[in-house]
């Protein structure tokens, strides 16, 4: 049985780099994404034009809706799940130690981790977030949690306890360094797919995660390099934080260099974590390893990150939140390295990936423009991105980051068909200015203009449906 969604189509084909996305854009006004019995693609482009197989199909009519590939979130926190819009009083220590460190405390209680777990399946249903990379609990009742309702609701999630051998004394937390291993093999070895046939139908997955290098020990590290390459070709994920506040002395980034004295913060997580970058342990770096924020690497960073295949969740929103400056887009497009969107929830205040998108486009039309008029630079590193670039960081470039692209990300024929239903009537402004926007007589501007309102304005009350593999998923409200 195949099963044929109408709607206004628009997804990124193939598999280009960014600079290449608006070439890749596929547009179908009047468009139809056929689905088989497993969940997978047999056809998309304009209903018009659909195979005469397919006639017979049950056809699913989204009248005057979107539909777009399922958004790919790849920096997310768990236990910051009430979080978000929580004041400190300050700058990002104050931010940590007034509210942070203190929420994530309160999964401890088995109680509120299951309600936790709960809102946050619920709010990526919601919100359209197909698959989300997770910086998971300390708490392996939490993670339990998490995992088990991600399975019950069929989402697709990568997430790891959040690991911490250095932390306040107050921390609940905090573990010694042989227990902080112990987990990690344990959840892994209960949640990821340790074998080839369950790993290509899995959609959830385990991954190592010292939440920053700050809060582990060259121990810790060289312990987690080893366990990383005992599992890392069983699919295992490695993710962290990375360049993300330059605050001279007091910054993540200075402390990092003076607690480790390497001459590089990325040579932490490079294996490199002994005085002077002397070689430690293993190194993190591959096609399954996503660093958060990179608001402040060196080109040098920039090139091992992109000769070793990681990736970067870019946070636009939580870097404004919490002053760290903004990914510098130009200069990181041009060394290669695949960049994909990230809420940092709930660093960042917003869940929605559109949203997201929408500050990774303001973030970068104003980037590095300067306050007076005098000294405009010459240099100029803003960048007006097209929707297409957009579109691609908060879906194909995730799925990219997380190795799965030949599974999910766009519309490809063969892929697994996870996607999001976007329904104007639900959102007055959305819906008019949809409608009555001027309309370029110039055909390619006219869609690149309506996929630039279709992300910008939309907001999560406009999701009608979210689906992976073919099936529409249910929040605990139905
Ligand atoms: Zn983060």
């Amino acid at each position: 049985m195949i099963t044929i969604h109408k709607g206004h189509i628009f997804h990124i084909a193939g598999a280009p780099m960014v600079t290449a996305a608006a070439e890749a854009l596929a547009w179908f006004p009047n468009g139809a994404l056929a689905i088989d019995r497993s969940g997978r693609i047999v056809y998309c482009g304009n209903w018009a034009d659909r195979p005469a197989g397919l006639d017979g199909s049950q056809v699913i009519d989204h009248h005057g809706c979107y539909i777009l590939p399922g958004f790919v979130d790849t920096h997310m926190h768990f236990p910051q799940v009430f979080c978000a819009g929580a004041y400190g009083g300050g700058q990002l220590l104050e931010w940590l130690n007034n509210c942070v460190f203190p929420s994530e405390g309160l999964l401890a209680d088995p109680e509120y981790a299951r309600t936790a777990a709960n809102e946050w399946c619920d709010r990526m249903i919601n919100s359209g977030t197909t698959m989300g990379l997770i910086f998971g609990s300390a708490f392996p009742h939490a993670q339990d949690f998490l995992f088990e309702t991600a399975r019950e609701r069929g989402l697709r999630i990568v997430c790891g306890r959040g690991v911490e051998t250095i932390a306040p004394e107050w921390s609940k937390q905090r573990t010694t360094e042989e227990e902080a291993v112990r987990l990690v093999r344990a959840e892994i070895e209960k949640w990821h797919p340790l074998t080839p046939e369950a790993r290509k139908v899995a959609l959830q997955f385990v991954a190592i995660v010292p939440r920053f290098s700050l809060s582990v020990t060259p121990k810790t590290l060289a312990a987690l390099g080893d366990l990383y390459h005992e599992y890392r070709d069983r699919g295992v994920y490695f993710t962290s934080h990375l360049n993300e506040n330059a605050r001279p002395k007091t910054g993540e980034i200075d402390s990092t260099k003076a607690v480790y004295k390497v001459a590089a913060y990325l040579d932490t997580y490079d294996g490199k974590f002994l005085p002077g970058s002397q070689v430690g342990g293993k190194s993190f770096l591959g096609k399954r390893s996503v660093f958060a924020h990179c608001a402040h690497c060196t080109d040098k960073e920039l090139a091992r990150l992109a000769e070793s295949g990681s990736s970067i969740a870019h946070c636009p929103v939580s870097q404004l939140f919490l002053g760290s400056g903004t990914m510098p887009w130009r200069r990181t497009v041009a060394a290669g390295v695949n960049i994909a969107i990230g809420s940092d929830y709930g660093g960042g205040d917003e869940f929605f990936v559109p949203q997201i998108l929408n500050a990774c486009f303001k973030a970068h039309i104003s980037e590095g423009i300067p306050v007076g008029m005098d000294s405009y630079p010459s240099d100029d590193q803003s960048i007006s991105l097209h929707p297409a670039e957009l579109l691609f960081t908060g879906t194909l470039a995730g799925a990219r980051a997380l190795d799965q692209e030949d599974r999910f990300g766009n519309f490809d024929v063969g892929k697994e068909a996870d996607f999001v239903v976007m329904d104007p009537s639900k959102c007055n402004t959305y819906a008019m200015t949809l409608k009555h926007m001027y309309k370029n007589p110039v055909t390619k501007l006219a869609r690149d203009a309506q996929l630039f309102a279709v992300i910008m304005l939309a907001r999560e009350s406009v999701v009608s449906g979210t689906y992976v593999r073919g099936r529409k998923l249910k929040t605990s409200k139905g």
